[in-house]
């Protein structure tokens, strides 16, 4: 699959190609169709990879194609989709990435770590916010104190489970996806391994899920 193949907006695969993207790497070349075809998807890959496109790319396609988000409302904020990371630098790598995707799209892209002033983090999701890309820890702050909700997130993607296991986020992760009620999710997983944890949290939170080993 190439991108320009795929069923995605104008506007998408224009930022796909000033991205400098002409061919899918081979983890994209996989993810990208299972993804389009609205499958759960456990991916096994490195970083440097191209993972990050691989569900970027396919999750805002799948937004515009959806139409017209709800519109957000003025009191806490809920996102279409969100992005789980395990520290504050791959959060805000994947939140740039993410900005280049969304590009005059509008989509809202938001990123929220721990160890930064909440209050300019919360402002930014009282604007509301399509995608946020997040720390598990500062996600659960705001869900907790109101400021975002996960009851319509439609796209949820963990990136480094691994790492993220590693570092004890497994209760904030449970706490997360469990708040996330919408029939319609459909979840994305990456690893670089795939130890007993990460096995046990894509057996619960997963659907039939298509494995990816690259
Ligand atoms: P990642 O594994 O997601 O961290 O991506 C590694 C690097 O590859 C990043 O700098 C991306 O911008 C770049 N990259 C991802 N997909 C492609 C592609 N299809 N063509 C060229 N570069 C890419």
């Amino acid at each position: 699959t190439n991108f320009s193949d795929c069923e995605a907006h104008p506007t998408l695969l224009a930022n796909v190609r000033k991205m400098g993207y002409e061919n899918p790497t081979p983890v994209q070349k996989y993810a990208i169709p299972c993804l389009f075809a609205r499958r759960d998807l456990m991916v096994c890959a490195q970083t440097g990879s191209g993972k990050t496109a691989s569900y970027l790319f396919p999750m805002v396609a799948k937004m515009l194609n959806d139409g017209p988000p709800a519109p957000h409302g003025g009191r806490g904020s809920y996102p279409l989709g969100f992005v789980l990371a395990p520290t504050r630098e791959l959060s805000i790598q994947i939140h740039e990435e993410a900005l280049k995707f969304c590009y005059k799209t509008g989509i809202k892209v938001a990123v929220v770590y721990g160890g930064a002033d909440p209050r300019t983090q919360s402002k930014e999701l009282e604007r509301g916010v399509d995608i946020i890309v997040a720390t598990p820890g500062r996600l659960i702050d705001f869900i907790n104190r109101g400021k975002v909700n996960l009851s319509l997130t439609k796209y949820l993607i963990l990136d480094e489970a691994d790492r993220m296991l590693d570092m004890g986020f497994e209760p904030q992760i449970r706490t997360i996806l469990e708040s996330t009620t919408n029939p319609g999710k459909e979840t994305v997983m990456c690893s670089a391994t795939f130890p007993q944890p990460a096995q046990d949290l894509a057996v619960q939170f997963m659907k039939n899920y298509i494995f990816l080993s690259i």
